[in-house]
């Protein structure tokens, strides 16, 4: 990533002053810092200019006509593509005046100034330097000193030079940030941090939303540089083009009404970047939206949460590639780094592939951390405190890590006075619609992805608090003795669930993907979440490499050696805490899926056999390898009839 901060984006600097003020050493030291080219006026003079110098005959205006020209000419092609610095002498108003014929408005002036003494010295010193005292004086004679120049006297070390011209250039930043809530303040200081000059807005709302930017700004010194504001229009303009901008708000209609405030002020070829959570339909409606208006449009998926965002999120970018090559280095420097430095992020696909990985990691996510609280359910039951149950959970670290077991861990040691802070938090778990989204993706896609389903009603069961403990009364059974699960049984059992689990919400990416022609890699997928993000785990970290052989985890032999050696856990584990009337959703939902999909023949042909019945929906038959469909009039007891095409819509 260069992390160069240009001056607005096209801008011409001539850098002025007599011979021998150090105009190409200080303009050469600026163009390497801002990284843009540099051109020494010297080298375009003519060679009957050249040669009038060498003798010491000063040159007349005539003389240097054509060569301002030649100047001018430069910058103004220069200008088409990129800042430039150029150094000239410029001396008189009127030199200037060609320098910047019709680039005025993209021109700057920097005028390096010392006494007739102390230049005079600096020429002696340099060998082969034409310039006489006499000359030097004319020079001095003919200097008008202009009035637009920032001045920089050359007293200064070239450094001190340097720094001081980049501290007074009118610098355009280079990312600009929507919506200074949680997320959006982390990434922000993650940008500042890594040196990205950046612009931050939030909105204002009279006595609600007020001086948020700058408020926020003078809390951290790494932001000392930010530009701020509360206005849309100013934000837009202090940015360098092509824009780069993006969006932590709320997802939904916040996000359309942002865009819709954005886009009169915005230019063909700027970016905007969704950086919540949407839905990836949306996202597509947004994407299709901006390019008929040459705005492009990235959705991508962030995850890690506030620390994430700060030390480096997972980041998941979908929409037109070739305008994630403008936001890749700034995206790529915040995330977070893999075991081998590369950065947890990459393009994901087009359209709302993004935003739909993200949606099924949350589901992942959902799942992972109902695994947990499943676990937790049963080492509660055999009468463990939560320490006690952090220090099991801890033992497990070695073999299957992850960031959600960590924090549970701490979750689980945190006290509040003489009782743990976690017997004091009310069960009813929250969401914020990413599970919800994931369970209509899988239903839409015909995936059975029904892990992600089961948390997610897990959470929806926890809502209805009141009637829980109604119901708990009137049907639990009393003196239920602790169920006899080894802590090796259970141990096994999450394993088993967690690659479960994985199995079900790659398999539905992986469906997607062949439906909506995305082309994703589930490998890179699994790298990208193997730092940075909430589902980062050593498990994870293997999955890189399953998925380079194939994408369907249960066909890889590791996998099946996994789910062989755990499946009696499994099933002795969901058995005893049926029996013990303990609620373990996801576990149980686990094993429940497996045998499922374990068996051979199903009794889904019964299923087909009512669908006929009622609905006349047909269904094929076992014996009939041509997958020929078949109707049968089942009260009448008429023998089968072949039909021409199946009715499935039921
Ligand atoms: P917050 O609620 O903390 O912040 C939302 C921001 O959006 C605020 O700055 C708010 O401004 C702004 N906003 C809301 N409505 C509008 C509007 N109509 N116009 C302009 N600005 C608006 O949310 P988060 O930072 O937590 O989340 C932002 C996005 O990131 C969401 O999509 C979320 O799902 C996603 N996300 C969140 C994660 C988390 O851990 N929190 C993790 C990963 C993704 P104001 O202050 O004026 O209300």
């Amino acid at each position: 990533m260069k992390q160069a901060i240009q001056p607005t984006k096209q801008t011409a600097i001539f850098m002025m002053g007599v011979s021998g003020v150090g105009k190409s050493t200080i303009g050469t030291l600026l163009a390497k810092q801002l990284e843009i080219p540099f051109f020494d006026g010297d080298d375009y003079h003519s060679e009957a200019n050249i040669s009038k110098m060498s003798k010491g005959d000063p040159l007349t205006d005539l003389d240097r006509h054509d060569w301002l020209h030649a100047l001018n000419a430069l910058a103004t092609q220069q200008l088409k593509t990129n800042s430039c610095i150029i150094a000239c002498s410029a001396l008189k108003e009127s030199y200037r005046t060609i320098l910047e014929t019709t680039i005025a408005a993209s021109t700057k002036w920097i005028f390096l100034h010392g006494t007739f003494q102390q230049i005079k010295e600096r020429i002696q010193h340099r060998n082969h330097h034409f310039m006489t005292s006499d000359l030097l004086q004319s020079q001095f004679d003919a200097l008008e000193i202009p009035q637009n120049a920032l001045q920089i006297d050359i007293h200064l070390s070239p450094k001190e030079m340097v720094t001081q011209i980049q501290k007074s250039l009118p610098l355009k930043t280079q990312f600009g940030l929507i919506g200074l809530g949680v997320m959006g303040k982390s990434l922000s200081r993650n940008l500042a941090q890594k040196g990205v000059r950046i612009s931050i807005y939030n909105r204002h709302v009279p006595e609600v939303e007020e001086d948020i930017a700058i408020n926020f700004k003078k809390e951290f010194k790494e932001l000392a540089s930010a530009q701020t504001f509360d206005a849309l229009p100013a934000f837009v303009k202090s940015l360098e083009t092509p824009r780069k901008i993006m969006l932590m708000v709320n997802s939904g209609p916040a996000i359309d009404a942002v865009i819709e405030d954005l886009l009169p002020s915005l230019s063909e070829g700027d970016s905007i970047i969704d950086g919540g959570n949407s839905n990836y339909n949306k996202t597509k409606e947004r994407f299709d939206f901006l390019k008929s208006t040459g705005i492009h449009f990235i959705g991508a998926g962030v995850s890690g949460g506030e620390e994430g965002a700060l030390k480096g999120p997972s980041i998941m970018p979908g929409g037109d590639a070739k305008a994630y090559q403008q936001v890749q280095p700034f995206l790529e420097l915040i995330a977070a780094k893999d075991k081998n430095g590369i950065p947890c992020c990459n393009y994901i696909g087009s359209e709302g592939s993004g935003h739909f990985v993200k949606m099924i990691h949350n589901g992942i996510e959902y799942v992972e951390m109902q695994l947990l609280a499943d676990v937790c359910t049963v080492l509660k039951a055999k009468g463990n405190t939560p320490d006690q149950i952090a220090d099991i959970l801890e033992s497990w670290k070695p073999t299957t890590n992850s960031y959600l077991l960590e924090i549970t861990i701490t979750i689980l040691r945190k006290k509040e006075g003489d009782d743990w802070l976690v017997n004091k938090i009310m069960d009813t778990a929250g969401n914020k619609g990413t599970g919800n989204w994931a369970t209509i993706a899988t239903a839409e896609l015909g995936v059975p992805s029904t892990l992600i389903a089961s948390a997610l009603f897990a959470r929806y069961t926890s809502f209805y608090k009141a009637e829980r403990v109604a119901a708990s009364k009137q049907f639990n059974s009393e003196n239920i003795s602790q169920p006899k699960i080894t802590i090796d049984a259970l141990h096994n059992a999450y394993q088993f669930a967690r690659i479960i689990n994985h199995y079900q919400g790659f398999k539905l990416i992986q469906e997607a993907s062949e439906r909506f022609k995305w082309d994703l890699n589930l490998s890179e997928l699994a790298r990208i979440w193997t730092n940075g993000c909430i589902i980062r785990s050593d498990y994870m970290i293997e999955l890189v490499t399953i998925f380079k052989t194939t994408n369907n985890l249960l066909t890889h032999e590791n996998t099946v050696q996994a789910l062989k050696t755990r499946k009696s856990a499994i099933k002795k584990v969901v058995a005893e805490c049926v029996l013990h009337e303990l609620p373990i959703p996801s576990l149980s939902n686990a094993i429940h899926f497996f045998t499922n999909f374990i068996t051979a023949n199903s009794s889904a042909n019964l299923i087909q056999a009512q669908r006929d019945y009622f609905g006349a929906h047909t269904y094929q038959r076992k014996e009939d390898a041509t997958g020929q469909f078949y109707h049968t009039e089942w009260n009448l007891n008429e023998p089968k009839k072949p039909t021409e095409h199946g009715n499935t819509s039921n």
